[in-house]
């Protein structure tokens, strides 16, 4: 809270002459209120409402602001990563600018309609004097994670029956109140992520306040109405589990929203650009090719569908973000190491970036017994041949087939440069070729080239088309292998120039 802001008044006596925030305007608006006509006016406006949220714009967006123009509390319900808790800090730039409050109150009083005895007793004192603090926008956000421990003395508040009695109040004074996490957000917007953790308690607690204004604590009646929009968060199966929210507050949650995880790769792909870190500042360029960046997305859609993996828990955006990182990381690793000036990340660097998929998938029994490597080992593979499907379909690669057939392989060493890459990759036939299907062509550096050449490769081998072993790298499939046997040469072996 901020006291004398130039410009602003600084007494209740100017607040009142004031036109912005005269007594006419603001002494009973809510901040739902508040909400909803800053709400109208950028609606009116054509103002973007949640700028950064991507692929909502026809789904929860719209719930959303019905819930607000009906002045509702709402409910997000949604599996994680799933920007729950972006769009609930968002809320806060539909409050005003600034906020008059009467200076130095615990729980930010309207000075127009004090609630506590501190306040009235001043106002009642100091008149027009009364000094004026002001709340910025992010200062009415406050956000608390349920968890079952939470009490009622850190939610709501606590009293000290003896200091009570020595003082010769009433219990039911709030003077006597040590103020919990609700009140001290009084104005603005409390947000509860996880809701269905807040012990059936203080569930209750929390209706009353919405309902009544008034409160238990201790056994003792308070009287709070406090001026809030709640809004909350849950996973949907844990919201509608019976028993675990009580029903009066289910009834009093005005809007029930359900999120979702991107409906299309490229809005998957769009949401990880915009979130990974990965334009840095670094001696090499990252150019992230285009068909890496539809891998890491595939992976999580394929991940969400997965029956290894818990659907319960979902599979978080930040998942694809993270794993976009690492990786690029590994090709910066890399070309910082080899001295190039471009770093392009390959499938072999999402291999690399295992890590960043394991700690983030939550697996069934079946999953746990396979192993979390294993299963992101064979995501990523999957996630490879379903986009190498979609850019080389129709397209016939049997030359490059048939080059491994007749007993050619080809290991691609990790830190190898990407100009000795590319040309190892060019000693397949027709390789090289098919690069413009991926979009890639003679003016993209050597890494993103080489990168192509690599993820076509994979691409057949998600297809068992071809094998990879450790040792040899890239071979022909078992079948054909044997059947060249040990007669099976290279082609290029014959190849004088090489
Ligand atoms: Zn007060």
């Amino acid at each position: 809270m901020r006291e004398e802001l130039p410009g602003l008044p600084s007494t209740l006596g100017s607040l009142r002459r004031s036109v912005e925030f005269s007594a006419e305007r603001i002494a009973r608006r809510s901040v739902k209120d508040e909400i909803r006509g800053n709400l109208i006016r950028k609606l009116q406006g054509g103002e973007e409402l949640f700028p950064g949220i991507l692929g909502f714009d026809d789904t929860v967006i719209p719930q959303i602001v019905n819930a607000l123009l009906a002045r509702h509390h709402f409910i997000l319900l949604g599996l994680r990563g799933q920007a729950k808790t972006r769009i609930l800090r968002q809320l806060t730039s539909l409050l005003d600018e600034r906020l008059p409050v009467v200076a130095g109150c615990e729980i930010r009083d309207n000075p127009y309609r004090p609630i506590c005895r501190r306040c009235r007793e001043l106002i009642a004192e100091r008149g027009d004097q009364t000094p004026i603090g002001w709340l910025e926008r992010e200062e009415r956000y406050v956000e608390k994670l349920a968890t079952p421990d939470v009490t009622i003395a850190d939610m709501i508040g606590d009293m000290d029956p003896i200091k009570a009695a020595r003082r010769g109040r009433e219990l039911s004074d709030e003077g006597t109140m040590h103020y919990g996490l609700l009140p001290r957000a009084n104005r603005g917007i409390f947000a509860i992520n996880e809701l269905p953790d807040l012990a059936g308690k203080i569930q209750v607690g929390l209706f009353n306040i919405m309902q009544e204004g008034d409160v238990q604590i201790k056994g003792y009646p308070v009287r709070l109405p406090l001026d809030l929009l709640l809004v909350f968060t849950a996973n949907p199966e844990d919201y509608t589990a019976r028993g675990k929210i009580i029903t009066p507050l289910k009834d009093r949650i005005g809007s029930e929203i359900r999120t979702h995880y991107p409906l299309s790769l490229e809005r998957g792909v769009a949401i990880t650009r915009q979130e990974a870190w990965t334009e840095r500042p670094s001696p090499v360029r990252v150019e992230i090719p285009e068909f890496i960046r539809e891998t890491v997305e595939q992976l999580a859609f394929l991940a969400r569908e997965d029956k290894r993996v818990d659907r319960r828990s979902g599979v978080s955006q930040r998942l694809p973000i993270a794993l976009l990182e690492s990786a690029v990381s590994n090709a910066e690793r890399r070309a910082l190491r080899a001295g190039e000036k471009t770093a392009a990340p390959r499938v072999l660097d999402l291999y690399a970036a295992l890590p960043a998929i394991t700690g983030k998938l939550e697996l069934e029994y079946e999953g746990e017994l396979k192993g979390p490597e294993a299963v992101a080992r064979e995501l990523i593979r999957n996630a490879v041949g379903k986009v190498y499907s979609r850019l080389f379909d129709g397209e016939n690669l049997s030359a490059v087939v048939q080059w491994f057939e007749l007993g050619g392989s080809l290991k691609l060493e990790e830190y190898a440069p990407a100009g000795a890459l590319l040309r190892r990759l060019g000693t397949i036939q027709g390789l090289l070729e098919h690069l413009p299907a991926m979009g890639v062509s003679a003016q993209d550096p050597p890494a993103v080239r080489a990168a192509a050449g690599e993820f076509i490769l994979e691409g057949l081998y998600a297809h068992r088309r071809i094998q990879r072993s450790e040792e040899l790298g890239f071979v022909a499939g078992e079948r054909r292998r044997e059947a060249a046997g040990e007669e099976g040469r290279r082609p290029g072996y014959r190849r004088q120039f090489n």
